[in-house]
């Protein structure tokens, strides 16, 4: 059976970079971008407007149509023979064979060997859970008036009433780094339904910003989507204005492949890796939202791909140096 060089898992951010790095570098590059379902619950699907990188604000999808036209170049283009593009397919199960080869089986059941991975699958936002549901929620989130990525959105509530969804010190920081930094006249922290867990120095610094917090459970959302307007999230008692809102109820972590190949993780859930993205299994590198510690966005994910890509070039020219057929 073939054995590729690189088997890159995920087409987002880092998996794209990831295949344009690889095969630039002239390495046989196996791209798996996911299936529709695998896209449908990573965070570039959700992403539009990017607006905190240059270049990017003529892009409705902001990840999804510039990775489109890159994956259309190598396809087509000088290096495309090295560029094995398995679309719309996803890998289910990946297993390590002592000969230091790797086995990944896709959706479909095709089997496939490769000396090395580079893990691109990406984390999930938590949604928050309105009368059961999630999907409440998404009306809102998908015209960016409830966001969840400070980096990427947390301009948009300048001088803007805020609701914070969410129970622990990380939403209580993310209401307090909003009001910090953009003036908003109100700030409330919706724990909806759940106990606050807020550290001293968060409860100090909503005294002292005179935050509110709501603890009952939000029963729904008034506003008017299709105009871009968000109103008010009601509870029993209570009716919360805001003219936007962030969600900060942390991330579900795609290490499931990681797992099965034994990788350390940290406690959240995240790959743990050395500089380059190498994993503490050997030939599994990790890059992207995966990759424990590091900004979670595009420009790391991309930086976190390159990192991979070359250090495994690295170790591919190494091995070559001492082929007799590369010696003259
Ligand atoms: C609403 C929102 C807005 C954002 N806005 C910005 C912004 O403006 N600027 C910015 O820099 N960052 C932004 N981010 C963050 C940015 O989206 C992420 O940092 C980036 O997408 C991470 O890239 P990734 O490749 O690690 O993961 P993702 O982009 O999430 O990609 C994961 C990929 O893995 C694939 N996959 C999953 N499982 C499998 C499997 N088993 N087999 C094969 N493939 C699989 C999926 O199909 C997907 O292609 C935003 C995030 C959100 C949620």
């Amino acid at each position: 059976m073939k054995i590729y060089d690189v088997a890159i898992i995920g087409g987002g951010s880092a998996g794209v970079m990831a295949a344009i790095r690889t095969v630039l570098n002239n390495d046989e590059c196996l791209l798996f971008p996911g299936t529709p379902h695998d896209k449908k619950r990573s965070r570039a699907f959700w992403v539009s407007t990017v607006e905190n990188m240059p270049a990017h604000l003529s892009f409705k999808k902001g990840i999804e149509e510039p990775n489109k036209i890159s994956l259309d170049w190598l396809a087509q283009g000088p290096f495309a023979n090295k560029f094995h593009w398995q679309k719309n397919r996803g890998i289910k199960k990946i297993s390590k064979a002592t000969d230091e080869v790797f086995t990944l089986v896709d959706d479909k059941d095709f089997v496939y060997k490769a000396r090395y991975i580079i893990l691109c699958t990406g984390v999930m936002d938590v949604q928050p859970q309105i009368n059961g549901s999630i999907e409440p929620i998404f009306q809102y989130a998908n015209i960016q008036l409830i966001d969840y990525c400070l980096r990427c959105d947390g301009h948009h509530v300048l001088g803007k009433k805020v609701a914070i969804l969410g129970h622990t010190t990380g939403a209580a920081w993310v209401g307090v780094m909003l009001h910090e930094r953009y003036n908003c006249p109100e700030m409330t922290i919706l724990t909806n339904g759940e106990e606050p867990m807020f550290d001293q120095e968060a409860i100090d610094l909503i005294n002292r910003y005179g935050f509110k917090i709501v603890t009952e459970k939000i029963e729904s959302i008034s506003g008017d989507a299709k105009n871009k307007k968000l109103e008010a999230f009601k509870t029993a008692n209570y009716t919360v204005h805001a003219d936007y809102a962030f969600v900060g109820l942390g991330m579900i972590v795609y290490n499931e492949l990681a797992k099965m190949l034994g990788a350390n993780i940290d406690q959240r859930g995240f790959v743990i890796t050395d500089a380059k993205g190498l994993t503490s299994v050997n030939g599994l590198y990790v890059a992207g939202d995966l990759r424990a510690n590091g900004k979670k966005q595009i420009y790391t994910a991309w930086d976190t791909a390159v990192d991979s890509a070359d250090e495994i070039n690295i170790l591919i020219r190494r091995k070559k140096r001492t082929e007799t057929s590369f010696l003259s």
